[in-house]
């Protein structure tokens, strides 16, 4: 009855406890940007009757002034998820691959299998650097990179996003969820070059997972491909409006966000080597944290209230934890626990 190649597909699971402290998934832990709570909480009824913009148009004008592009170059999405599946299915066909470094963003392998595609991994290097050569040799109908990448949050030098576009046989698609935490960013590729995609999600710094809205920025041709694997309302119009009023309102608060996120990851860091780990140099609002028996530790912090990512098996560097900066008053809990952890698991 059901697509064979679906079988091997997993739902996506998340852990349904309440937790205290969920530093689990990146999102903005010192809440959503102001504004966007104001229009929701404004929102009349009226609007819910109507069918929202089919392509989100005045949202698309706001996130074009954000990243200083035109509309004609944006897509939107609920949340990049969307943004990412509809890239795949436009720009692949089944059969095809997508190549992407390891580890990567997790939801990419699922991404690929869903719309009939296969996965190539190339292991990240010692310093969880790209291996550029190989990721081009790949080639692949899409290669992926990821900057900062999740969960290593290490980002990609522009330099090796430049060789990967040069060198990549088809589509380039850049995911810079984290991109405010990381000072640059590879839009201005996307003028040059009509194979690159940037992804990007309203959902990380803007602090609006809830809302599900993500874009994506390439040239105008492609864009037009990409909505119609998308489709039409796929945003919905109070999410549309809140992120719109984000956009135009909330950037400085996003950047003193960011700030303060980079400060308390700075200290969570040396709180980390202090206790022996050698976390990652991060650029991201998350470290990433090679420790062993990963699971064992995050399940020991969980029954402390505090939910953290373990992985498993990462290459080069064995089991690891990705753990969320958030503001201090988290953090300090946070690190006691894994304390704990640590010394119950040995
Ligand atoms: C969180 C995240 C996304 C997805 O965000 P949405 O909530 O679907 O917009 C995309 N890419 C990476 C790397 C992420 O970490």
């Amino acid at each position: 009855m059901t697509r064979p190649t679906y079988r091997e597909i997993a739902p996506y699971r998340a852990d349904p406890r309440p937790c205290a402290i969920d530093l689990s998934d990146n999102t903005n832990l010192w809440g959503a940007a102001p504004s966007a709570t104001r229009v929701l909480r404004s929102a009349g009824n009226a609007s819910l009757a109507r069918y929202p913009e089919p392509y989100s148009e005045t949202l698309k004008d706001a996130l074009a002034r954000y990243a200083g592009v035109s509309s004609s170059m944006i897509v939107t999405g609920c949340g990049s998820d969307d943004v990412l599946d509809s890239t795949i299915r436009a720009c692949a066909e089944p059969g095809d691959a997508v190549a992407m470094v390891d580890p990567t963003f997790v939801m990419i392998p699922q991404l690929a299998r869903a719309n009939g595609l296969h996965v190539v991994r190339i292991p990240v290097g010692a310093d969880a650097d790209v291996d550029v050569e190989r990721l081009t040799a790949a080639n692949a109908a899409i290669t992926y990179v990821c900057s900062p990448n999740n969960p290593t949050g290490r980002s990609v030098p522009r330099s090796d996003i430049q060789t990967i576009v040069e060198r990549a046989r088809g589509v380039v698609i850049v995911d810079e969820a984290y991109v405010e935490f990381q000072g640059y960013s590879a839009v201005d590729l996307v003028s040059g070059n009509a194979r690159v995609v940037v992804a990007r999600t309203m959902s990380k710094a803007f602090g609006l997972a809830g809302a599900r809205v993500g874009y994506a920025i390439a040239n105008p041709e492609l864009i037009v491909e990409i909505e119609k694997a998308r489709g039409p309302f796929k945003v919905a119009s109070h999410a549309a409006d809140a992120a719109t009023a984000a956009l135009d309102t909330d950037v400085d608060w996003v950047r003193a966000r960011v700030g303060d996120a980079i400060e308390s990851r700075e200290r969570v860091a040396s709180a980390l080597r202090e206790i022996g780990l050698a976390p990652l140099a991060s650029n991201s609002n998350f470290v990433f944290v090679p420790i062993a028996n990963s699971a064992a530790i995050a399940s020991a912090m969980r029954t402390r209230d505090v939910a953290v990512r373990p992985f498993a098996g990462v290459p080069t560097f064995g089991d690891a934890l990705r753990i969320t900066i958030g503001p201090w008053e988290l953090m300090e809990p946070a690190l006691a626990a894994l304390r704990e952890a640590i010394a119950e698991c040995a």
